[in-house]
């Protein structure tokens, strides 16, 4: 394949249509290479038994059709969690996790091929950024995942490796695509990103005309303590993030999340949680406890049950709405990037 082929999947459905009549196809051949794709989930053009063979093998000589590779899948004993290891065209490993909820299938899904914010606790940072997803290639963990499941994805979340912001064409594209009447039509309401708080992202992404859940990580309620664990922090100070976040909100009408991971010692006592009730108290939005989960290359500790409840009582008691995330898949291990990981490091071992 060469430089000149195009990234099919990644076609908003009136680019496809200009596309099908440069290649010199009628024009409703789109619509219906549109639905194979993001509708029937095609895993390849040799599915597409209504377009005819021609224009097949024409599409397969000048387009990249992304279509993921499962490399591993390990599903829960516990709850039904599976996470999945996909590979990517060029060779590239990236990580999803599907949950099961009463509610329906919520999917989590990378945005980048590693990551270059640096959050110390963070695992799909520590090897740096490798290269952004395609809007095709993010789509298509949803893709793969529900085809392998037979049942509908009602929830997405882009809260897997990389900083959706950093990648924020392609965030656009994937979402716009995602929600589409002709592809899978998840609700907007129903897709989260979240991002570490790179401010010029969040005002754009305000803009869009989008209803996508915004999801800040905070972590820490002063800008001294959140520079010592996430980098990001001394770019953009509390002062700039929170009033865009509240513009988010004005803006779209999304009630914000505030993801909030309890490192033991470094950001869990109470003084910490009146400050954290101060600054988000008026806020529109929710705050998720999330216990850290230690990796190996650093020495985060989880705090230990009684503070996490204490932590989490007196935001209660100052009305804000929280709650402490549950860990799905225990039994299968590895979260936040860890299987990936854990994965590269043991086939460099081989
Ligand atoms: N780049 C985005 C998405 C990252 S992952 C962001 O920063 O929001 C989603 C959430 O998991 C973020 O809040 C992130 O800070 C958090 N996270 C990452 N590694 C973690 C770990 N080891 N323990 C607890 N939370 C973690």
């Amino acid at each position: 394949m060469g430089m000149e082929n195009r990234d099919i999947k990644s076609m908003e459905l009136s680019e496809l249509t200009e596309y099908v009549k440069e290649l010199g196809e009628k024009p409703f051949r789109a619509k219906q290479l549109y639905q194979w794709m993001h509708q029937k989930l095609a895993a390849s053009f040799d599915e597409m038994t209504n377009l005819p063979k021609e224009f097949r093998s024409k599409l397969s000589e000048s387009t990249v059709y992304t279509s993921l590779e499962t490399v591993q899948m390990f599903e829960s004993g516990i709850d039904g969690t599976r996470k999945y290891l996909f590979g990517l065209g060029d060779g590239n490993i990236i990580e999803s996790v599907l949950m099961r909820y009463r509610h329906g299938n919520s999917v989590c899904i990378s945005s980048q091929v590693g990551c270059r914010m640096g959050c110390r606790f963070c695992a799909s940072t520590l090897d740096g950024l490798t290269r952004n997803l395609t809007a095709g290639e993010m789509l298509d963990q949803i893709y793969r995942i529900q085809s392998s499941i037979g049942e509908r994805v009602s929830n997405v979340v882009v809260m897997g490796s990389g900083e959706p912001m950093d990648n924020y064409d392609n965030l656009v594209r994937f979402i716009r695509l995602l929600s589409d009447e002709n592809g899978l039509n998840i609700s907007q309401r129903n897709i989260t990103v979240s991002t570490c708080g790179i401010v010029p992202g969040i005002r754009r992404l305000s803009e869009e005309g989008l209803s996508v859940t915004l999801a800040l990580s905070l972590h820490a309620p002063n800008d001294e303590v959140r520079k010592t664990l996430m980098p990001i922090a001394n770019r953009y100070s509390l002062s700039e993030v929170l009033p865009a976040c509240r513009e988010y909100y004005e803006k779209t009408g999304r009630r914000l999340t505030f993801e909030y991971s309890l490192v033991r010692g470094v950001n869990d006592n109470l003084e910490e949680a009146k400050k954290l009730a101060g600054l988000v108290g008026n806020m529109h939005g929710h705050v998720n406890l999330i216990p850290v989960n230690p990796i190996k290359e650093r020495d985060y500790r989880q705090s230990d049950r009684e503070a996490i409840e204490a932590f989490k009582t007196y935001l209660e008691k100052k009305g804000i709405n929280v709650t402490v995330r549950r860990e799905m898949g225990r039994d299968i291990g590895g979260a936040c990037g860890q299987l990936r990981k854990s994965y590269l490091s043991k086939k460099e071992g081989e």
